[in-house]
């Protein structure tokens, strides 16, 4: 069996095509990005109906297959901006209607730690989740997945581009935050922890008020993931302490960022605990995670006209509902 997915829920638009072996067939992307300014959901929205043919047919061109070979159709139904997950919406009805294939709609969240299990191995692990919009530590207790602690505000992709649209880095700010903070040193920042749960925002204040006093941006890049890596790496470790888990798997576009990954593996090697990071490909938004979790939900689903039709997106979804 094979699934077809797509991916919308912000500024990726992906399509991803996977066996239900776990044999990847493709995944294809593009990303929307900025010079300088942050994501405008309007116009994501824009980027992703004018891309969406294209990476359909470079897909399809990818697994040497055409849409009638493929079983299932899967889309990511939230949680997102409304605007980018129309736009995912619209497309996967259209093809499941006009192919007259079952239509999926996953929580997008639970599709980035599924791919993550499949790809590193990983059987129970407690994740860390950390994209643009959310950061949250999760593990599944209890037959659910549960948020054992999570950002109050802001996830910590989008508080580094926040940091980095103020600062004239344009979007995303990750990556060139990790090189900026190569020269850096560190600089004092508050630090906000507060049971299992972390802010981000005021940080990100902080750090933008410091660099209006002229502290340089390499410094701050550095203190900024010292401080804000540190904080998620103490509440990592609790949840593992608690759950008494003995795997540690990293997720999401902040997943290449590779001070954090060492700040977690010497944590994970205190604890005696497996620490695997999925591979940056899979890590950050793209369709094949939307195809395997649609592979994943599979059992039973068939073809069912009115169904698709009145099948509506989800932008506030949570991963424990
Ligand atoms: P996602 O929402 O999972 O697609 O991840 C996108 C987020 O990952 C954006 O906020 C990026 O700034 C962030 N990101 C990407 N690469 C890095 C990196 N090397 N270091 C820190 N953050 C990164
Ligand atoms: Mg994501």
């Amino acid at each position: 069996m094979r699934c077809l997915g797509i991916e919308s829920t912000a500024h990726t638009f992906g399509i991803g095509i996977i066996e239900d072996t776990g044999k990847i067939l493709a995944n294809v992307k593009d990303m929307y990005k900025t010079e300088k300014g942050g994501i405008i959901p309007l116009e994501a929205k824009k980027h992703h109906e004018r891309i969406k043919e294209e990476i359909l047919e470079k897909a399809l061109k990818e697994a040497k297959l055409k849409v009638e070979d493929v079983d299932i159709i899967s889309f990511s139904q939230g949680p997102g901006l409304a605007p980018c997950l129309v736009a995912g919406k619209n497309f996967a009805k259209e093809l499941a209607l006009k192919y007259k294939k079952p239509l999926i709609g996953v929580n997008h969240l639970i599709a980035h730690l599924e791919i993550g299990k499949i790809l590193t191995k990983a059987k129970d692990p407690v994740f860390i989740l950390a994209t643009g919009a959310n950061t949250q530590i999760i593990a599944f207790e209890g037959n659910k997945y549960r948020i054992f602690g999570e950002a109050l505000s802001i996830g910590i992709g989008n508080a580094l581009d926040k940091f980095g649209r103020d600062i004239g880095l344009g979007f995303p700010s990750g990556p060139k935050i990790e090189e900026l903070a190569k020269k850096g040193k560190y600089v004092e920042l508050a630090y906000v922890v507060k049971g299992m749960d972390v802010e981000f925002s005021g940080i990100i204040t902080q750090a933008i008020n410091l660099a209006k006093k002229g502290v340089s941006k390499e410094d701050l890049c550095f203190s900024l993931q010292e401080t804000l890596f540190a904080m998620l790496t103490e509440v990592s470790e609790r949840a593992l302490a608690h759950t008494e888990k003995k795997e540690l798997l990293l997720i999401g576009g902040v997943a290449a960022n590779k001070r954090l990954i060492q700040m977690l593996s010497i944590t994970c090697k205190d604890r005696k605990v497996k620490f695997s990071v999925v591979p940056v490909e899979y890590s950050g938004d793209q369709g094949l995670m939307v195809a395997w979790q649609g592979i994943l939900q599979s059992k039973n689903v068939k073809f069912d006209k009115k169904k698709i039709e009145e099948i509506d997106i989800k932008p506030n979804w949570r991963i424990d509902d």
